[in-house]
């Protein structure tokens, strides 16, 4: 139920502040306002603990394969909640389920089966559409994807895929150098559609036309894309500087300490301009399990790999596989990396949802946004987690 609550004493983060010892007040689903500790309110306000606490927007993540045993390309009935609960637990709030490069058939039925999880009522977060990573992609940038399941833009199947969504289809990564690009562009826009560059061999005047087509994104900055290479002696760049060199253009980056150091994150914060960072798991389904081996893709068409070191490999180890992080860790290692609790809070929640669109009354701790909300302590160990103003996680 959402009740009325109070949450006591905590150290409440606002856009301005934060707020040492103050309480903070829910109702109907909503923020009402923070008040001086020790405040009076009537008894049907209910007291939740804060003291000693963080109170945050609830995390965000943009960029989500799974979690828990599950795969969002999974055919099954308890698919997204068993993905989205490995997350929740970690204080995600909402997510944007992400689908990767399949034959037309698996897509359509893992589309469907994101159609059916959003009307079930049995998800405990906020589904903020979905995206789509792939299958417009470089063979040459493949990564962790099929190379046979990667394809030239089609739009009677674009088409097709986006009618089976019912509309949710909220961003969509693809290589902006592959044929058919520039028609692609024009349909996802007239959709609201966000663009993102993903799995991407294209030189830097690409990517630039590609911003000018309306690819505002970039898909885990430096995996999966072109850098600065050499064609006989002359040296060429790639999307990664590209995406540096763009002010306006977003990126998301894997911030699991092992798809990007601490070095390259240290980079990214210091060159990329304020509001222009997210911080995105790319889980895969072996996030929030102890297991040391898993697969990626759906269970009939996937890609067996190992888990160690924190991260999924392929079984050759010559590559990363998908990450197994939630939302916490990469909160502690950007603050390894040196970046500001208060900064890398706003990477997980307010950046992300406005790079989305979404950001019209989430991702901030302001009056009349929905109480979405997680409390953790020094160690980012998450306590408790609020969807809407209903307590999702109560944790020891
Ligand atoms: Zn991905």
């Amino acid at each position: 139920m959402e009740g009325k609550y109070v949450i006591q004493g905590g150290k409440v983060m606002t856009p301005e502040k934060i707020h040492e010892e103050t309480d903070l007040v829910i109702s109907g689903g909503k923020i009402e306002g923070l008040f001086p500790r020790g405040s009076a309110f009537p008894p049907e306000y209910e007291v939740i603990r804060g003291e000693g606490l963080y109170v945050s927007p609830g995390f965000v993540d943009i960029h989500q394969h799974g979690g828990g045993g599950s795969d969002y390309m999974d055919d099954c009935e308890d698919t997204y909640y068993n993905a989205t609960w490995a997350h929740i637990k970690h204080g995600m709030t909402s997510v944007m389920p992400t689908l990767v490069a399949a034959g037309h058939q698996g897509t359509l039925r893992a589309v469907e089966q994101y159609v059916k999880a959003s009307e079930s009522g049995r998800i405990c977060c906020n589904l903020l559409g979905l995206h789509l990573e792939g299958p417009y992609l470089s063979p040459a940038q493949a990564g962790a994807m099929k190379p046979e399941n990667i394809r030239n833009f089609d739009s009677k199947e674009y088409e097709a895929i986006y009618r089976a969504s019912q509309g949710m289809i909220r961003r969509w990564s693809a290589a902006p150098e592959v044929k058919g690009a520039e028609e692609f562009a024009e349909f996802a826009k007239e959709r609201g559609i966000a663009l993102s560059i993903a799995h991407s061999d294209a030189d830097f005047d690409t990517v630039i036309k590609a911003y000018g087509m309306g690819f505002r994104h970039v898909t885990h900055l430096y995996s999966g894309m072109s850098s600065v290479t050499r064609r006989g002696g002359f040296r060429i760049a790639g999307v990664v500087e590209a995406a540096f060199y763009l002010d306006g253009m977003n990126v998301e980056i894997i911030a699991d300490g092992c798809h990007l150091p601490l070095s390259l994150l240290k980079l990214i914060a210091k060159i990329k301009k304020p509001k222009t960072v997210a911080l995105i798991t790319d889980a895969m389904r072996a996030a929030g399990q102890d297991v040391k081996e898993s697969y990626i893709g759906s269970k009939d068409d996937s890609q067996p790999a190992i888990i160690e070191d924190g991260v999924a490999k392929m079984m050759s180890r010559e590559a990363f596989a998908g990450s197994i992080a939630t939302p916490d860790r990469l909160i502690r290692t950007m603050r390894k990396a040196g970046t500001s609790l208060e900064e890398a809070v706003r990477m997980m929640t307010v950046y992300p949802l406005r790079m989305m669109g979404a950001g019209e009354t989430k991702g901030e701790i302001r009056p009349g946004y929905d109480a979405d909300l997680c409390l953790f302590d020094e160690g980012i160990n998450i306590k408790k987690v609020l969807v809407g103003g209903r307590i999702v996680f109560a944790g020891p």
